[in-house]
């Protein structure tokens, strides 16, 4: 690549191009360096056809090494034919989506989702043509009664944000290919550890890498898994809107993702200690959490999950918030953060953060309260968390 034997050109133009490559073998790192660059040099019309044909490495929108790196570790994780990499949970989303919907469409979605995702759906979608009805994803019937000749989509989480309901994805999965619609599902809350929506007839799964996945909330990213055609399509959508991570995110995603079952497992049990404790505090309305009996669902989380029941719980506090203000402010270990999935334990208020814009009447039909705190469980010694809860809830004696 690097003629050799060339003339010297002038200093400026050196500066450019001294040390422009590496000369020396360097392939085969113990970890994959950092491509940050945006293109690659081609040594001719026959090496770029190569690369097309092999689908190797142009410019950084279509395709960058620490992109396929993260693609070939989601696809095996997820167990679907192929995945591409997004700049945001948001961006695998809306790309998912926006790769089979088209104006006149339909998606049926659970009631349930993830704040933003219902804007896409409700403010976004709909100025295109797009309408979508929310049913209770638990209830088999009313999603059967809710198709429309043109639904094409049926969206759902895993474990539903924030009252953790579990969907059964086998039973919605026969109830979209019924009618030829694609199921995709959102897996952020579960990850692929607790369950694989494809292996349980998803069409597509998407993820907020962000989360529990990357796992050290130093990262934005999300990832689309699935069929082989689907996520052609979802490709080149993603080229030409330019959804996809840069390399540096990729990287740190992925080296995140080494540590997925550890800290999985362990904020899983966690997870099911800290629900056991505050199920028994006198002081805690409710707790919702499918590892608990009393869970509407936790017969079938029991089917559909391995590992555990997740990570996430949510409890319902009485409604006074500057109670639950003398909690949050009580609490040492659990920080309220607008994320959730790190390391440390931390706590989201729902009405304030990721349901702020949701219309009340919406809300009110989730269950979503003043007093609804969800509990994103981190790798701290249990004890510890659940001494932590214990005496910040001393502030309802
Ligand atoms: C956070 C989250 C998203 C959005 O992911 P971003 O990476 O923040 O864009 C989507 N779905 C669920 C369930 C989430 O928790």
């Amino acid at each position: 690549m690097f003629k050799k034997n060339r003339k010297e050109f002038s200093y400026e133009t050196e500066l450019l191009n001294q040390g422009a490559y590496i000369n020396l073998p360097a392939t085969n790192p113990e970890t994959a360096p950092i491509y940050l660059t945006t293109a690659y040099n081609v040594e001719d019309l026959d090496d770029l056809q190569d690369r097309y044909d092999q689908k190797g490495f142009c410019y950084n929108r279509n395709r960058n090494p620490n992109r396929t790196a993260l693609i070939e570790l989601i696809t095996y994780l997820e167990k679907g034919d192929n995945s591409i990499i997004c700049s945001s949970g948001m961006a695998a989303i809306s790309t998912a989506v926006l790769s089979i919907v088209k104006s006149g469409d339909h998606i049926l979605s659970d009631q349930t989702l993830y704040g933003e995702t219902i804007d896409i759906f409700s403010k976004i979608l709909s100025d295109f043509g797009v309408s979508v009805t929310y049913v209770d994803f638990t209830k088999l019937d009313d999603v059967k009664a809710a198709l429309q000749k043109n639904t094409k989509v049926l969206y759902t989480e895993t474990v539903a944000n924030p009252m953790i309901t579990v969907v059964d994805i086998d039973a919605i999965a026969a109830v979209a290919h019924s009618c030829g619609a694609t199921l995709i599902v959102d897996n952020t809350f579960m990850t692929s550890i607790g369950i694989r929506p494809l292996e349980h007839g998803a069409d597509m799964v998407v993820n907020s890498l962000t989360k529990f996945a990357n796992g050290h909330s130093d990262a934005v990213c999300g990832s689309i898994t699935g069929k082989r055609e689907l996520i052609d399509k979802a490709y080149n959508l993603q080229v030409l809107i330019g959804s996809s991570a840069d390399a540096f995110t990729a990287w740190l995603v992925q080296r995140g993702m080494r540590t997925m079952s550890l800290r999985l497992e362990k904020q899983m049990a966690n997870a099911a200690k800290l629900a056991q404790a505050l199920e028994k505090s006198p002081y805690v309305l409710k707790v919702n959490y499918p590892g608990l009996p009393n869970h509407p669902q936790h017969k079938l989380a029991n089917r559909l999950f391995n590992n555990g029941f997740g990570g996430m719980l949510s409890i319902v506090l009485p409604d006074d918030k500057d109670k639950i203000n003398a909690f949050m402010r009580r609490l040492n270990l659990a920080h309220y953060a607008m994320t959730l999935g790190g390391y440390r334990t931390t706590l989201s208020h729902p009405i304030m953060s990721s349901h702020y814009d949701v219309p009340e009447e919406q809300r009110k039909k989730m269950g979503i309260t003043l007093g609804l705190l969800r509990i994103s469980v981190g790798i701290e010694n249990a004890d510890d968390l659940v001494q932590d809860f214990l005496q910040a809830l001393e502030v309802y004696a």
